[in-house]
């Protein structure tokens, strides 16, 4: 057998899955299953114990879904990262989203992962938390009870992507004056696994950056802004110098957690070009 001795819960509502999420001992959540049965496998063949329950989000049809309402978009957790990339709202909305999800990893990854999985797993390299953060998503929760709460994805990511409840959903505002760039820089040529990804976004007045947010995935700590830099952009025009002044004025302790000096160049490389992409797009 591949994995050890497991109970399986298979709740079919949201409101069945927030419950046994929380009351539930010892027990893991999956969802696409491309984390979670790695590492239930590894676990067993080193002989460490796995969790007794595993509980499947697998039949929760009302977890799945993308959908809109004025200018808010609804991701549901389920929604795989083929659906997003797929989804024609997020295409004409949020194509930024629409390209990161179009390039994570491989076709059968893509049509098993989910959205929810990407955002809560923990590991601090996947791609979407950049994105949501730079977006100012809102991301929701379920308690046993039924009712919600939610947090910014910065609020979340600042408390290290823990919560004591199920991720149900995330909501995106379109704001067509936002104009987002996006860098990843792939680890090793065998996984395609990110070494770093980084999203910077400005709403231009005229050609002034405004309400610009930079969010850096250093692969070492969960998503951050660069507040330092965010402040020197604000109110600066579009020039053909700014990506290169910018980079004296970064918040270095984000970038310089990385061990090489290549990767902490990669850093600079990424993030000038984003900015440059930015003031050609003005
Ligand atoms: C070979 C490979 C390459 C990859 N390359 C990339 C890449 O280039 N870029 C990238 O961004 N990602 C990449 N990924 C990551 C992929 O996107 C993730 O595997 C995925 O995001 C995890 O989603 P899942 O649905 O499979 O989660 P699962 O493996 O099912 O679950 C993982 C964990 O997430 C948590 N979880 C999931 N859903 C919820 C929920 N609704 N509420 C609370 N907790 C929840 C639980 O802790 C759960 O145990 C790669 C993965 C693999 C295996």
């Amino acid at each position: 057998m591949l994995l050890n001795t497991l109970t399986l819960h298979t709740p079919q509502t949201t409101s069945e899955a927030a419950k046994l999420f929380k009351e539930l001992e010892d027990s893991k959540v999956l969802a696409g299953g491309t984390f979670l049965l790695n590492s239930l496998k590894l676990l067993k063949t080193k002989g460490t114990r796995t969790p007794k329950n595993i509980l499947s989000l697998a039949k929760v049809a009302d977890l799945k879904g993308i959908s809109s309402s004025g200018s808010n978009v609804t991701i549901k957790a389920m929604t795989t990262i083929t659906e997003i990339f797929e989804s024609q709202t997020i295409t004409e909305r949020f194509p930024i989203l629409h390209t990161i999800c179009r390039n994570i990893s491989t076709t059968p990854i893509r049509n098993m992962a989910s959205f929810g999985g990407n955002l809560t797993c923990r590991y601090t390299w996947t791609e979407l938390p950049v994105a949501m953060m730079a977006l100012d998503a809102h991301m929701y929760f379920m308690s046993p009870d039924g009712t919600g709460s939610v947090l910014s994805a910065e609020d979340f990511f600042k408390n290290n992507a823990r919560s004591e409840y199920l991720f149900t959903h995330a909501t995106i505002s379109h704001d067509p004056l936002a104009r987002l760039a996006y860098r990843r820089v792939r680890k090793m040529s065998e996984v395609d696994q990110p070494l770093l990804s980084l999203c910077v976004k400005t709403s231009f007045k005229g050609s002034q950056w405004s309400q610009t947010r930079v969010v850096i995935n250093s692969g070492t700590a969960f998503a951050q802004r660069d507040y330092l830099l965010e402040e020197f952009l604000n109110g600066k025009t579009s020039g053909s110098n700014l990506g290169h002044e910018a980079m004296n004025h970064l918040t270095v302790a984000i970038y310089d957690t990385r061990s090489t000096e290549y990767k902490q160049h990669m850093f600079r490389v990424s993030l000038r070009g984003a900015i440059e992409d930015l003031c050609k797009s003005n």
